[in-house]
């Protein structure tokens, strides 16, 4: 993995750098590129506009690796608020929710994240929409991926993420492409051992392809998240040669990322999917965006040093 990275990716788990960055007042202009503000007004205010230029959206509540019950709880409450904020507001059916498992306590009990997640599981389906569930590491795969199933039961509309650089995604993805089944097929943003995943940008994008044949194959909805102007042009082609109609997969990108790309695609006739974070622990999100792309950094970079 490149150094910058994977030193990035570290600064992630450190506390120390956290409280650092979350104090700078710049962090505030950074972070607004990439998250839609702290409450859920704010993410309602981005939905709308987003919506009203075509596009779709799913919505995270920022937070992870809880190992505290209470603020499962509370993660819990703040998607019932937004989900309820999106029924109001007419928004329901162009946007739908994306959930942490360990946001919402997988750490501390699958058990309790079951739970956790069915009650918002539960609000989507009451508001007229629908949650997927995101991957995290690769730890937590195969809980994740029980979860799932669990829910698809009561809720079958419930949507998966597979990464690309893991090995294994290739078959996850040929289980999962069954009828009705949503599943969003990303690179993977975690830093992952070379036992499990593949560590060349290379070989994670000709995994990418393989995966996305096999969705498209299947008789589920994909959804390729991806803002790789490689990988865009090959979905579609990919696409048309398996009959695929607009309609009967979509494209998905990051809030803040390739906004003019995200019009393009949808003014082709495409379903856009735009991937909406809010809320207050924003920083392990704003790192793997960070690490994702040097540019971006030495932005964030600058930007502290011309302030400070
Ligand atoms: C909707 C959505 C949901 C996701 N859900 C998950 C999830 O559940 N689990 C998970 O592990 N990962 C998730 N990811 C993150 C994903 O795994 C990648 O880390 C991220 O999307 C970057 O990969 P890429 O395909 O865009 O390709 P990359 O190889 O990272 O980038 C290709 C090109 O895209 C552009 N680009 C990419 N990133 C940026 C950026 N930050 N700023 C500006 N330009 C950029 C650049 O032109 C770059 O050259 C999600 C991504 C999206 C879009």
């Amino acid at each position: 993995m490149n150094p910058l990275r994977s030193l990035i990716l570290a600064a992630a788990g450190n506390d120390v750098i956290r409280r650092a960055v979350a104090a700078a007042p710049v962090s505030r202009d950074v972070v607004r590129r990439f998250v839609a503000g702290e409450s859920t007004a704010e993410a309602i205010g981005v939905t709308r506009r987003l919506v009203d230029s075509g596009l779709t959206v799913t919505l995270d509540y920022l937070g992870e690796d809880t190992t505290d019950e209470d603020l499962a709880d509370q993660t819990v409450l703040a998607y019932l608020e937004l989900l309820e904020a999106l029924r109001a507001e007419g928004l329901a059916g162009r946007a739908e929710v994306s959930v942490k498992l360990t946001a919402v306590g997988q750490l501390l009990d699958e058990r309790l994240a079951l739970t956790n997640v069915s009650r918002i599981c539960a609000a989507a389906q009451e508001s007229g929409t629908t949650v997927t569930l995101d991957m995290e590491d690769h730890t937590t795969t195969d809980s994740t991926l029980r979860v799932l199933a669990e829910l698809r039961g009561t809720w079958p509309t419930v949507g998966a993420v597979v990464q690309a650089y893991l090995r294994r995604t290739v078959e996850d993805c040929a289980r999962l492409a069954g009828e009705g089944s949503r599943v969003r097929l990303c690179k993977g943003a975690y830093a992952e051992p070379g036992e499990v995943a593949y560590q060349d940008k290379h070989e994670v994008n000709l995994s990418y392809v393989r995966c996305l044949n096999v969705l498209l194959a299947g008789d589920g909805y994909p959804m390729f998240a991806t803002h790789d102007p490689r990988l865009v042009p090959i979905v579609d082609a990919r696409a048309a040669h398996h009959g695929r109609k607009p309609g009967s997969f979509e494209f998905q990108m990051l809030y803040g990322i390739r906004p003019d790309e995200q019009r393009r695609l949808a003014e082709l006739g495409h379903t856009v999917r735009v991937y909406v974070p809010y809320g207050v622990r924003w920083y392990g999100y704003l790192m793997r965006r960070l690490a994702e792309r040097p540019a971006n950094t030495a932005f964030f970079l600058r930007a502290l040093a011309s302030r400070s």
